[in-house]
């Protein structure tokens, strides 16, 4: 394998390389940096994230750039502030032995005095998000007269991400003879055009996809239920102490939801989504730098351009769409060399995605398993043990207060003792689940089945579903139909994230989505015909009533009537449904005006229920 030293760098970059602990370089980097010393015009790196692009642009910017000319020289566009900060950091290490050098960030979302500020006192290279770059140029903050460099850093990232017009008013105003240097994982058309519109005749470098899998990093899978997603997350840590992670959600509100319920349950986690503010930003990423959080819960978004150092498993909560996603998530984990754990949570459902994931990026899912019960159980009380044998004694505890408690304790053997201590670990354990093994090992479907389907083949709750008490029952002078529409109407929620509906003469039990639970439990205190309502999470089984079994919502819904009626005409609501148990309710028709009295009134307003298939 070459050496840096090889490749022309300058001694003073070679030894701010071997400070850094840099022996090696990487393959982007072998390509990349003696073209780029001697090539005097524009460039195309076309090479994934992780891949050691910051170093492979780096090095022969710092090599190309004048240090005794305090002028702006280098311009580099990156898409994030996190990826940004982390390009002026790495630029000051392998700088450090280079001679003063002023390497300044700018990025959005920070006081734009303080930038220009920095700016004004000579900043040769800027590294910049472009929406605040082109903020300084338009206010004239950045002299571009000495301009030799524009690095773009993951270029298809900016575009995705929105910045399009921004990278083409940077690169169409600032067009004084400087070369771009380009870095994309992809060659996307929109990257095609900015390099058609601005480039002139560059080399490039591609690193093959199949070449650049990472493979210190061990691909996983493991099936489940997705209510089951947050407890297997639980699982993980309570087994592996030294689990240090990114979770990866698709959206802002699983995002919180997930790091929340970690937290009340003692985890130390926490979210990370562009709902927050960037200070909460900040000192999330700064709790997972110091290593204070065991898991960082993010959107891909937030996540990107993450460097943090030895993070030991990325944890997909749910699959993204684009396989490009899956390597910008997985890239967090084994970086520099080191080993990582990326593991998909999946559905029945996400076997297709897995497998189209797997064959796009030439890499393989081994199996994976939740650890079972038993095997935490045995681990943490192995720990338990090690711990209590470790523990010293306190000299401060006097010889009269052992004597004592020793007394206390006469007629309990070592034995019992122990059993006893150890029945609470043991208890803390198997109180919040009694399952032992979370892993789903029904019969995989390739096309993960229908919701219905699904549904049926388990019987009563259908997965990812939290069940609902109500206290509306048939004597508040209401049907399932009028129920679902009356919870529809008054929360926002659609018809088809309703599932089971069971209902009783004085309460009914309704299954929602999971992650609906904060929005259905908006409805404590609503009114209904001037009954308060109150509902709560049900962990309980739920028994149909007599009457009522056999004939689930899918059968009322088949019979018609029902929703039909009210959505299409916002009529009668109870037409023609459950003649039998709740007839005499529905002919005393609350009806529309009943199911819908506290919530809005757009009749016909619930495409949900119009375009279900039951
Ligand atoms: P990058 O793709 O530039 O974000 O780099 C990915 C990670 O690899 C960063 O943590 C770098 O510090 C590290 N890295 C880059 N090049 C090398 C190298 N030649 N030897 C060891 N680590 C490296």
């Amino acid at each position: 394998m070459k050496n840096f030293e090889v490749l022309g760098l300058s001694q003073p970059l070679l030894n701010g390389l071997a400070d850094m602990g840099f022996e090696n370089p990487t393959e982007i980097q072998q390509q990349s940096i003696p073209i780029l010393l001697q090539h005097d015009g524009d460039f195309i790196g076309l090479a994934q994230t992780g891949t050691g692009k910051t170093a492979a642009f780096g090095l022969p910017l710092l090599d190309n750039i004048d240090i005794e000319n305090r002028a702006t020289q280098a311009l580099i566009l990156a898409p994030t502030r996190e990826l940004a900060q982390q390009i002026c950091g790495q630029m000051d290490q392998m700088s450090k032995h280079l001679g003063r050098l002023n390497v300044v960030p700018v990025f959005g979302g920070a006081n734009i005095m303080n930038q220009i500020k920095q700016i004004r006192r000579g900043a040769q290279i800027i590294v910049a998000t472009p929406g605040r770059l082109m903020d300084l140029m338009k206010r004239r903050e950045v002299q571009l007269d000495s301009l030799k460099y524009m690095v773009l850093d993951e270029a298809d990232e900016m575009l995705n991400m929105g910045f399009k017009e921004d990278i083409d008013f940077i690169l169409s105003k600032s067009d004084g003879g400087r070369k771009i240097w380009l870095f994309s994982a992809t060659m996307a058309r929109e990257i095609k055009r900015i390099v058609d519109t601005y480039m002139v005749q560059p080399e490039e470098v591609r690193i093959n996809p199949k070449n650049i899998v990472n493979t210190n990093i061990e691909h996983q899978s493991i099936q489940l239920k997705a209510s089951d997603k947050i407890e297997a997350l639980r699982r993980f840590l309570d087994y592996d102490e030294d689990m240090f992670g990114v979770v990866f959600c698709r959206t802002k509100r699983d995002t919180q939801r997930v790091a929340d319920e970690l937290n009340n349950n003692g985890y130390a986690t926490e979210a990370l989504h562009g709902d927050m503010s960037q200070a909460q930003r900040d000192a999330a990423m700064k709790r997972f730098r110091d290593k204070n959080l065991k898991l960082l819960i993010a959107t891909d978004v937030a996540a990107r351009g993450i460097d943090v150092d030895d993070i030991t498993h990325v944890i997909h909560f749910a699959l993204p769409d684009d396989p490009e996603f899956y390597t910008h998530r997985s890239g967090r984990t084994a970086r520099a060399g080191k080993k990582g754990v990326s593991i998909a949570l999946i559905t029945r459902g996400d076997n297709r995605k897995i497998k189209y994931i797997a064959s796009k990026l030439g890499i393989e899912f081994s199996k994976g398993e939740v650890p079972a019960l038993e095997a935490i159980t045995q681990k943490r009380l192995e720990r338990w043990s090690e711990n209590l044998i470790k523990q010293s004694v306190n000299e401060k505890i006097d010889a009269a207060t052992i004597e004592a408690i020793n007394e206390k304790f006469a007629e309990v053997s070592k034995e019992e003792l122990l059993a006893k201590l150890l029945t609470k670990e043991y208890n803390a354990i198997y109180k919040r689940n009694s399952i032992n093994d979370l892993t789903d090992r029904s019969k995989v479907r390739d096309d993960g089945g229908s919701r219905r389907e699904r549904g049926r083949v388990r019987g009563g709750k259908e997965e990812g579903m939290k069940t609902f008490f109500v206290n509306l029952g048939l004597k508040d002078n209401i049907n399932k139909g009028a129920l679902l529409g009356f919870v529809c109407d008054t929360t926002g929620v659609k018809g088809s994230e309703i599932g089971r509906i069971v209902m009783d003469r004085n309460h009914s039990y309704m299954d929602v989505q999971e992650d609906l639970a904060p929005v259905i439990m908006t409805l404590n205190g609503k009114k209904r015909d001037g009954h308060e309502l109150r509902v709560n999470e049900h962990t309980g089984e739920v028994k149909e009533p007599a009457r009522d079994r056999g004939r689930g919502r899918d059968r009322d819904r088949k019979s018609g009537g029902g929703f039909k009626g009210r959505s299409n005409s916002g009529g009668s609501g109870h037409r023609g449904r459950r003649s039998d148990s709740s007839s005499s309710s529905s002919n005393r028709s609350g009806r529309r005006k009943d199911s819908s009295s506290d919530g809005n009134k757009k009749g016909g307003s619930r495409g949900g229920f119009k375009g279900r298939k039951w």
